[in-house]
């Protein structure tokens, strides 16, 4: 776990978080309320946060899309806005040249950061789904160094082809799994929180929206669960030592 600063010129005392935009590369509503959430409360914070999932599918840096969401990232970044992004499981070869273009720092996932003098624990989420144990063998291998070399060694039409398949492969695989073997396990939650030693907690990834209180040994802790962007936005906003989870209706 590697510790983070929260942003570069010190701890941000407003703060914006999202999950889960899923933006895909035919521009729709999520693109436009995303876009309008770039203009109008960006510019307002210090730091922004994208705990993963920005894109749908992310095959490479080199790919030509999503040219207007970078560019409006870019424009925050150059207002001085921190922007910090997680990999989700659907854009996790976001690299390098994305980061360049868009102004954003890649976060390591899970990542601790300071928010008001107290550490919080930021993750996409989908590292804590251990009951799926046929999605954690997938991560295992798509996460490694070599897996990922190879593929983004291979043109740019064929990785799309296969990015293709792999969600067709994602939908028939959640389809027929049930719902409590995609939610986040429990004595994972507990295990991140006792290795870290936070009492927050917050992700995406299984577009359950909420606050959840509860105790890990005798002490209260909270994990917020942000919500996908497909029926409406859902953001998280942090000002002095408070915590709001908000949904953005359309
Ligand atoms: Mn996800």
């Amino acid at each position: 776990m590697t510790p983070a600063p929260a942003s570069a010129d010190g701890e941000p005392s407003r703060c914006l978080f999202v999950s889960d935009v899923h933006l895909d590369t035919v521009a729709g509503a999520a693109e436009a309320q995303f876009l309008s959430l770039l203009r109008t409360e960006a510019p307002q914070v210090d730091a922004l946060y994208i705990l993963g999932d920005l894109f749908e599918s992310w095959v490479g840096d080199d790919t030509p899309v999503h040219r207007a969401v970078i560019d409006a990232l870019a424009a925050v970044t150059a207002g001085g806005v921190g922007c910090f992004v997680l990999h989700g499981n659907r854009d996790f070869l976001l690299g390098s040249g994305f980061a360049e273009r868009s102004g954003c720092h890649l976060l390591p996932d899970p990542v601790v950061t300071e928010f008001g003098g107290e550490r919080v624990l930021l993750t996409h989420g989908d590292a804590l789904c251990t009951d799926d144990h046929a999605y954690q063998e997938l991560r295992t291998l798509v996460r490694g160094p070599l897996w990922q070399q190879q593929f983004l060694a291979l043109p740019l039409a064929t990785r799309e082809l296969l990015a293709n398949e792999a969600r067709a492969g994602s939908r028939a695989h959640t389809s027929r799994t049930p719902p409590t073997i995609m939610d986040v396990n429990p004595s994972s939650v507990a295990a991140a929180f006792r290795a870290t030693g936070v009492r927050r907690i917050i992700h995406g990834h299984t577009h359950r929206p909420a606050v959840h209180e509860t105790q890990i040994d005798g002490e209260p802790v909270q994990r917020i669960v942000l919500g996908a962007w497909y029926e409406q936005g859902s953001c998280l906003s942090y000002e002095a030592g408070h915590y709001q989870l908000r949904a953005l209706p359309r």
